[in-house]
């Protein structure tokens, strides 16, 4: 059940991610919007201004006024063909932005149906587990009837402290909890399966490997 909620979580911070790289983009893009927006204002001012110059021109009094009318108006037309350019830039930018954009959207609109899907099929999965688990608990409240108070307090012990698991295996002189080598001595102890054995490292209870296999 953890390892489906991590899948899930999994999903979630990838859509997330997804989403947030999109709201960044669609800022990207109001700015440029913006941008050409001041742009075309320049481009107009310019032009405008072109336009007075070019009728101050034909009532200049002097060959100086005339020459410095003019010079004006080459910088007016330079400063209005510079900024075409910035703008045809900033339009094709914006264009490539938007198809992007538009990518995006539906790759995480088939993102969340895929994910939509996966969690309902993992609901399902949570349900039979669930059911599993219950079954488990109820085979062990059974088992525990059986057992000694004294065993059972240790067993209880153990296993909230050691990841849920207070018994296992001894084989080939380790125990498979902790994988620790076992001592030659207390091997052979849990092999004779007369007395109650615990890891030295780990305090798990042991039982003997091959004993368990043909049983
Ligand atoms: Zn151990």
């Amino acid at each position: 059940m953890e390892t489906i909620h991590d899948q899930l979580r999994d999903h979630k911070k990838m859509l997330d991610k997804l989403v947030a790289d999109l709201d960044q983009q669609k800022v990207e893009l109001e700015e440029m919007a913006s941008l050409k927006g001041q742009r075309q204002i320049e481009l107009d001012e310019a032009e405008e201004r072109h336009t007075k110059s070019k009728e101050r021109l034909m009532n200049v009094s002097s060959t100086k006024e005339y020459n410095a009318v003019e010079k004006e108006m080459d910088q007016l037309k330079r400063k209005s063909e510079e900024t075409r350019e910035q703008l045809e830039h900033l339009k094709e930018a914006i264009e490539l932005n938007e198809r992007q954009i538009a990518e995006k959207e539906d790759k995480i609109s088939a993102l969340r149906k895929q994910i939509n899907g996966v969690e309902q099929e993992a609901e399902g999965q949570i349900a039979v587990l669930q059911k599993e688990l219950k079954s488990w608990e109820a085979k062990r409240g059974e088992a525990r009837e059986g057992i000694k108070t004294g065993i059972i307090r240790r067993y209880d012990f153990i296993r909230s402290r050691r990841g849920g698991r207070a018994i296992v295996a001894a084989r080939d002189a380790h125990c498979e909890g902790c994988f620790m080598a076992i001592p030659p001595q207390l091997y052979i102890q849990i092999q004779r399966g007369e007395t109650l054995e615990s890891c030295p490292s780990c305090q798990r209870i042991l039982y003997y490997y091959e004993d368990a296999i043909e049983e």
